[in-house]
């Protein structure tokens, strides 16, 4: 079987880090191809590579010239090597990287070049080649991954290779430029690497032990979620952002190849396996995990007789189309309507003439915005199995002294969306929690 692995900025954040994962990938000769990240913090307060570059092209739009935060990342880079006690010529290398910086004059560039240098150091360290991540990722004219000759690249870059290490993070448009992904990146290249080299899994090695059940800030340790389906990962994309970027399971999900979460500071802990549905066993739990966040606008309209006439929800859409707003959720009855809209896209007058237009294409009987809603997702196979699962989740709900402000059973039949207000969703999660997962 192959493995591909993908270390993140912590497993990457110096010399030290840098051998605990070259020890990881040596372990296992299964472990074939690794995906980079730039180096992230050392300690609490440290900087994170990537954000120094973004510096870095401040400074350059600036004076010309890369220039003290530049100095910093160099400074990163040449203490790692020393640490590893490779041969490799980071000067120079660092020099040449100061000099493209300069001349392509563009923020992903210049952004791309911690996973470029994590990943050149990373393949001396291992002794293995080095894969440029421009010469095989690459986007189409609309920005988006041209996904069938990127995973030909890739396949082709990899064949024949027994181990090779990929940068992150970034790719090439078609006219030559180098673009990155959003942020967290790292793990779509991951993801895209293991679809193409045909993984039997997709390690995605972190700073923490995987997935738990509930935020860690609201609930004091809470329970670790040993393996969840790919369905449900995407139910829980609220709580998953800092532990694998939300898109990172579209490659692999399509080829149905598992992603296994690690921490490359506890191996030896099981990590959270992310699964086909079709591979997934969840036995006798009713809820999975628990996610949520906060600060949304429910717009809540009503009509009589919405449910007959025709392109209603259409007229409501193209409003939201107008502004460029995406929609979290739509709730509906027979005479109403609600729109979720996360509120960021509503600051500065937007939700006024938002409601405007929505008053002018559809007249609605009445109209009323709720602000400051937080949503919390419960999401679980098991819950659409076992009776009594809405009762126990409402019952915890009210017994916590929470009014609920909007109920979305989501149509996949494993999620329910409860909305309260924001200053009750700290408590709301906690009594949910208490009744699932405590014993
Ligand atoms: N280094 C990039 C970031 O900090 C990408 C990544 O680490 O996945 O966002």
């Amino acid at each position: 079987m192959i493995k591909v692995c993908k270390f993140g900025g912590t497993s990457m954040a110096d010399g030290i880090n840098m051998r605990r994962v070259a020890d990881i990938v040596n372990s296992d000769p299964e472990r074939r191809y690794i995906v980079v990240s730039a180096p992230g913090k050392r300690y609490g307060g440290d900087g994170k590579v990537t954000d120094l570059l973004y510096e870095v092209w401040e400074e350059v739009q600036r004076t010309g010239a890369v220039g003290g935060a530049y100095r910093k990342v160099a400074a990163r880079f040449t203490a790692a090597v020393r640490e590893l006690g490779l041969s490799l010529p980071v000067e120079r290398l660092l020099e040449e990287t100061a000099r493209e910086i300069e001349k392509e004059k563009s923020a992903d560039f210049t952004a791309s070049r911690g996973e470029y240098l994590a990943g050149k150091v990373m393949a001396a360290c291992l002794d293995v080649p080095f894969i440029d991540a421009r010469d095989v990722m690459k986007f189409a004219p609309d920005g988006r991954l041209d996904s069938d000759r990127t995973y030909a690249l890739v396949g082709e870059a990899l064949s024949g290779k027994r181990r090779a290490v990929v940068a992150g993070f970034y790719g090439e448009t078609p006219d030559g430029k180098v673009k990155t992904f959003s942020r967290g990146g790292s793990d779509i290249s991951g993801a895209i690497v293991a679809r193409a080299a045909g993984a039997g899994v997709y390690e995605n090695w972190t700073d923490v032990s995987g997935f738990l059940a509930c935020d860690p800030r609201i609930v004091a340790s809470p329970a670790g979620i040993r393996s969840l389906s790919y369905r449900e990962l995407r139910e829980l994309s609220y709580m998953g952002a800092n532990v694998l970027h939300s898109e990172a399971i579209f490659p692999v999900r399509e080829a149905n190849i598992p992603i296994l979460i690690k921490n490359t500071f506890r191996p030896e802990d099981e990590g959270t396996e992310i699964l086909p549905v079709s591979k997934y066993r969840y036995g006798d739990r009713v809820v999975t995990g628990i996610a949520g966040k906060k600060n949304f606008t429910v717009i809540h309209l009503e009509k009589s007789l919405m449910n007959a006439e025709i392109g209603f929800a259409h007229r409501v859409l193209t409003a939201l189309l107008k502004h460029n707003i995406s929609f979290e959720h739509l709730p509906s009855g027979i005479d109403t309507m609600s729109v979720v809209i996360d509120s960021e896209y509503l600051s500065h007058g937007v939700l006024e003439e938002l409601c405007e237009d929505i008053r002018a294409a559809v007249h609605p009987d009445r109209m009323r915005v709720f602000d400051d809603i937080a949503l919390l997702a419960v999401v679980g196979h098991g819950m659409s199995k076992s009776v009594g699962t809405s009762a126990r989740l409402f019952d915890a709900i009210a017994r916590a002294g929470v009014n609920v402000r909007m109920i979305d059973q989501g149509s996949s039949g494993l999620n329910i969306i409860v909305g309260v207000e924001n200053e009750n969703y700290e408590r709301t999660v906690r009594a949910v929690y208490e009744e699932f997962f405590g014993r």
